[in-house]
């Protein structure tokens, strides 16, 4: 049995302690003759897990308590309308606008209100992060909101906008639990769990617990009330409890590799031996403004594309996989989420050397 090294933007690369333990338990949860696949998610032995997975996410995020965590379905884009639903008192939030997913939560936005775009980055195809520290913030904003980490662009924000004493509310999808994270700092964080740590078809979405009323926009569903998952603890219906057991794995394996300070310090490492060998290859580039650099993702081109198809083809046969970029930029794109080993990263570095030598 062999495994690749798999730099997916995601649903993405899981620690292989955790696929083998999950493979050592499918038959027989913790002695209780199901896999978690089967059993009732009302049952006390799911109820363990679930509850465990929230202490040990907020154990690891030192989330303070007076925010809900809530494990909720329909992926990081329905938060895209929930976020409005819930959080649109006076109908205005403002938008800054860092790349397509930032784009389509603004967009979805403006089915409910006045939703306004207070900066972007599109001139340069969202090749870098806008100035934030002195936004024209509306006085009625219910929000401001963001994407932290630009999965398809590879920007991340190094600081935080001034939201001018308003909430801010952040989509962490694809840099969730890679560094430590001030949950204080913010009305509502969430994440698609598919990129940095589980399956997909699920986001967490931890909301303070002011934002969680019955006061939403009118014809808002059920389900999209973030007050009904919340007095359910998540169980309101039958949540995607897979999803949850892995999770909570990776969150015990995040605890066991040193907590999140450790996190951050592997993932800079890693990335900055493909960022360092980026800026001194003569073939390779990276598409991004250096200061604005992701850790998490990472594209880069040759300025060729049919030598990016040749390196993406020659790639994919030495076991480097899923290294194309996203089909609105071209290209490359390195995932390198918490799960990747250093290891991956040399040898694709050594890889590129090899092949930029190869074809000068
Ligand atoms: C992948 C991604 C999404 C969309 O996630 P889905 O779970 O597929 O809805 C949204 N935001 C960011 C930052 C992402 O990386």
């Amino acid at each position: 049995m062999s495994r690749v090294y798999n730099f997916s933007a995601g649903p993405a690369v899981l620690p292989e302690e955790v696929l083998k333990e999950i493979q050592e338990e499918i038959f027989d949860y913790n002695g209780s003759g199901q896999s978690v696949m089967e059993m009732s998610h009302r049952s006390k032995v799911f109820d363990d897990i679930i509850k465990e997975a929230e202490a040990d996410l907020r154990d690891l995020m030192h989330i303070p308590d007076n925010y809900k965590v809530l494990f909720l379905q329909g992926g990081a884009s329905l938060q895209f309308a929930m976020i409005p639903m819930n959080l649109m008192k006076n109908k205005v939030a403002d938008y800054i606008v860092t790349g397509q997913w930032a784009k389509k939560a603004y967009q979805e936005a403006a089915k409910y209100g006045k939703a306004v775009k207070i900066a972007s980055s599109e001139d340069k195809t969202f090749s870098y992060i806008p100035d934030c520290s002195d936004l024209p913030i509306d006085d009625d904003a219910d929000y401001v909101y963001i994407c932290m980490n630009n999965t398809i662009y590879g920007t991340v924000y190094k600081e935080l906008p001034n939201t001018k004493g308003k909430d801010l509310v952040a989509d962490v999808s694809s840099c969730f639990l890679s560094e430590p994270l001030d949950v204080s700092k913010f009305a509502i964080v969430y994440g698609g769990v598919q990129k940095n740590v589980g399956p997909a078809g699920m986001v967490i979405a931890i909301v303070r617990e002011d934002l969680i009323t019955d006061d939403v926009l009118e014809g808002t569903p059920t389900m999209m009330k973030y007050k009904t998952h919340a007095d359910a603890d998540s169980l309101y219906n039958t949540p995607n409890c897979w999803c949850i057991y892995v999770c909570g794995k990776v969150f015990k394996w995040l605890k066991k590799m040193g907590g999140l300070e450790v996190m951050k310090e592997r993932n800079e490492k890693k990335a900055a031996i493909l960022y360092d060998f980026l800026d001194s290859s003569e073939m390779f580039r990276g598409t991004v403004e250096k200061k604005d650099r992701s850790l998490m993702n990472v594209p880069f081109v040759t300025g060729d594309k049919d030598l990016d198809a040749k390196f993406v083809k020659e790639a994919t046969e030495a076991g480097f996989v899923n290294l194309k970029g996203h089909r609105t930029v071209g290209g490359m794109r390195a995932s390198i989420y918490n799960a990747m080993p250093i290891e991956g990263v040399e040898k694709l570095v050594a890889f590129m050397k090899k092949f930029e030598e190869d074809n000068k």
